[in-house]
């Protein structure tokens, strides 16, 4: 991915270089042309990388038995972790070495994908995983990867981003390649069905955010705000369906449809605020990401409504979701009001019941949150002081 230069202007067309690297496959019961998609790129023997849970729900053994059926070898790694560590991905490697694969397929939520595409890294590249952090830094090519969400939420299956978690800093690392992307992603709404409802919520609350940051963010273009008013035109409505009706399958495939588009934005844009202050709450707090990014959201999109060029920005996205009509100035609080309503349907707390002691540590997480990558990315510049304000907004203290 490659980012343009900052934009000349507010009304400018910002240029972009756009090269779709994922063939995407959806449709219910997709799943089963796997070992179809694999022979397609000319898999003969397949390390299949999944995690426990997927395991228990019986997608893998479905998969496997599609793969064996079109005549592929298979290797399996179940030990996929949640936020996955540089340990987890050499676990996987040392899995992949003894199988010699030639074709990768990451099923699972993110960090199952996230997983398969850093395994990818080592054993294309070698070396560890820390030396692939920040953009473009494989030389060798890599294996095709297929990619299988079963949650609706990363959208990790459309991007060229692994993230994994340092084990010594505990720091989520970004590791970007193009050669990373998945080249066929299979979108099975009928996959999504077996996620457990705190998994469809908060991956979920995550898909809407990645939707909105990146309507926003201040390397948005013509493609990616495209990407992002349909990702989150469709989350925004399929979300309350899937949280009330969970067997919903045409809501299901809106939310997982949603969730991959909304990885598209990504790709084509950027996070922002949310997610720079997200990601010490998990490190610090073991808070799952998408409650985190739901907990900051309504706080960053009032902090960036102060800025002209953004409220433009919300207007249009609530516009495009028909929550407000074009132009309405009061699209930001719209917004905000939404997404605090879907947090209480989905049981997601607005405000973090923290400690005394935990609330002395806004300090030191505001003071990573400005040395997030994606802060750099949100519309309205933040100093260490803003970000103070956003964890104060967020914390309810004491209760
Ligand atoms: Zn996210």
């Amino acid at each position: 991915m490659s980012h343009p230069p900052a934009s000349p202007g507010p009304q400018a067309l910002r240029p972009f270089d756009y090269k779709p690297r994922t063939r995407l496959v959806f449709g219910v019961g997709s799943v089963d042309q796997v070992g179809d998609l694999a022979r397609e790129l000319g898999a003969k023997k397949v390390l299949l990388v999944t995690d426990p849970g997927i395991v228990a729900a019986g997608h893998a053994e479905h998969v496997r038995r599609n793969l064996e059926q079109a005549g592929l070898q298979l290797t399996l790694f179940d030990q996929a972790l949640e936020n996955p560590t540089t340990k987890c991905v050499d676990d996987c490697l040392a899995v992949a070495k003894k199988a010699h694969p030639d074709t990768i397929i990451g099923l699972g939520g993110g960090s199952a994908m996230d997983t398969a595409k850093g395994c990818n890294f080592l054993l294309t590249n070698g070396g560890r995983m820390q030396d692939y952090r920040g953009v473009g830094k494989a030389s060798k090519p890599m294996l095709p990867l297929i990619a299988i969400p079963t949650t609706a939420g990363t959208g990790s299956e459309c991007q060229s981003a692994a993230l994994i978690v340092d084990d010594k800093t505990h720091q989520k690392m970004a590791c970007l390649d193009p050669k990373a992307a998945a080249r066929i992603a299979i979108l099975d709404p009928k996959l999504t069905l077996s996620q457990p409802p705190r998994v469809t919520a908060c991956a979920g609350m995550d898909a809407i955010a990645h939707a909105l940051e990146t309507a926003v963010a201040n390397t948005r273009n013509a493609l990616s705000i495209m990407y992002s008013s349909e990702a989150f035109k469709l989350c925004v409505r399929a979300f309350a369906e899937v949280l009330t009706h969970p067997k919903d399958l045409e809501a299901r495939g809106q939310m997982l449809l949603g969730a991959a588009l909304a990885g598209m934005a990504i790709e084509n844009s950027m996070l922002g605020a949310a997610h720079a202050a997200a990601n010490p709450l998990t490190a610090h707090f073991g808070i799952v990401h998408g409650q985190a990014v739901g907990l900051m959201l309504p706080h960053v999109i009032r902090f960036n409504a102060h800025q002209s060029q953004s409220r433009k920005a919300y207007s249009a996205v609530a516009a495009a979701a028909e929550l407000t009509s074009p132009g309405h100035d009061h699209a930001p609080e719209t917004l905000v009001k939404r997404i605090e309503m879907l947090l209480d349907l989905a049981g997601m707390p607005r405000r973090l019941a923290c400690s005394d002691a935990e609330t002395k540590m806004i300090p030191l997480l505001a003071e990573e949150a400005t040395r997030q990558w994606t802060a750099t990315f949100n519309p309205r510049p933040l100093s260490k002081d803003d970000f103070v304000t956003l964890y104060e907004r967020a914390f309810a203290g004491n209760a």
